[in-house]
């Protein structure tokens, strides 16, 4: 845990410490958000992320939990809130893939992705909203994909979990609209992390040839449209699912 003193806003970032979630943190950070980065399973990318973050001048805290789990979910998020003293922002980054036809796909690979990628942000909103609710402030950022709006042949029980996680962010955004918490959804395409470099030569190729950008995209890029959605700035804008793809899903 690497932390300094303060009063600032405060956010908690799942899967905080790798990829996305780790561009995420130090995009929040560098707006002047202290951090709790939470973790599953690698606490030293965890802990490096959150030197990284403090190196930028906030507290910056890590918390390992699986987010498939409601009761750790709920002691995250309670953890975060008493860590930092507050909790502004909740953006739900954590994810993971089991890629099969569905022909191939068990019961248990569906379950996984389901349970990490949609119920873990059901779960940690669920905790967050109630805090959220209480100061009449909050944001929560959804990662969804571009999968979750067009579907991907061999990724039945992802792309499920992703457009449930627009259905959770439309159906909260109109929930607690009134009560000053916005819930949005960025949707990333191709961008390069270790989930995609686990992707054959063949799936790469044929996902490059889909972005009409012609690359890749980077972590940073998603980063910044979670910052903006994150701030006191993104104030009217909720029930949203911003892509940030390089135009593949157009
Ligand atoms: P990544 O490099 O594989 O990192 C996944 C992160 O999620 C890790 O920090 C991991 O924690 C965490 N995580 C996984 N299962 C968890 C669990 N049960 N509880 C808590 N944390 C868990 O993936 P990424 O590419 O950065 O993806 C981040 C998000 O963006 C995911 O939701 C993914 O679906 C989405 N996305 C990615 C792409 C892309 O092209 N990369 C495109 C669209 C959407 P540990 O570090 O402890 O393992």
């Amino acid at each position: 845990m690497a932390e300094t003193a303060t009063a600032r806003p405060a956010a908690l970032v799942t899967g905080g410490g790798r990829g996305i979630g780790r561009a995420i943190s130090l995009a929040l950070a560098a707006a002047g958000f202290d951090i709790c980065i939470n973790y599953a399973g690698n606490a030293a990318a965890a802990e490096q992320t959150a030197a990284d973050c403090a190196a930028l001048g906030v507290k910056a805290v890590t918390r390992q939990a699986d987010v498939s789990d409601p009761a750790a979910c709920q002691a995250l998020v309670e953890g975060a809130a008493a860590d930092l003293g507050r909790l502004d922002v909740l953006v739900n980054n954590a994810g993971v893939t089991a890629d099969k036809l569905m022909l191939r796909m068990e019961e248990a690979d569906f379950d996984k992705v389901i349970s990490a990628n949609l119920k873990g942000a059901f779960f940690c909103c669920k905790a967050a909203c109630k805090l959220m609710m209480r100061q009449r402030y909050g944001r929560i950022v959804n990662i969804s994909s571009v999968v979750g709006l067009h579907g991907n042949a061999g990724q039945a029980n992802y792309a499920a979990s992703k457009a449930g996680l627009i259905g959770l962010t439309k159906s909260l955004a109109k929930e607690y609209a009134a009560r000053g918490v916005t819930v949005n959804a960025v949707a990333p395409g191709f961008i390069a992390t270790d989930m995609t470099d686990a992707m054959t030569d063949a799936a790469k190729t044929a996902s490059l040839a889909a972005i009409p950008a012609g690359r890749v995209g980077r972590p940073e890029e998603v980063a910044a449209a979670v910052a903006f959605l994150a701030s006191p700035a993104a104030a009217y804008v909720t029930g949203q699912v911003l892509c940030v793809d390089g135009g593949m899903g157009m």
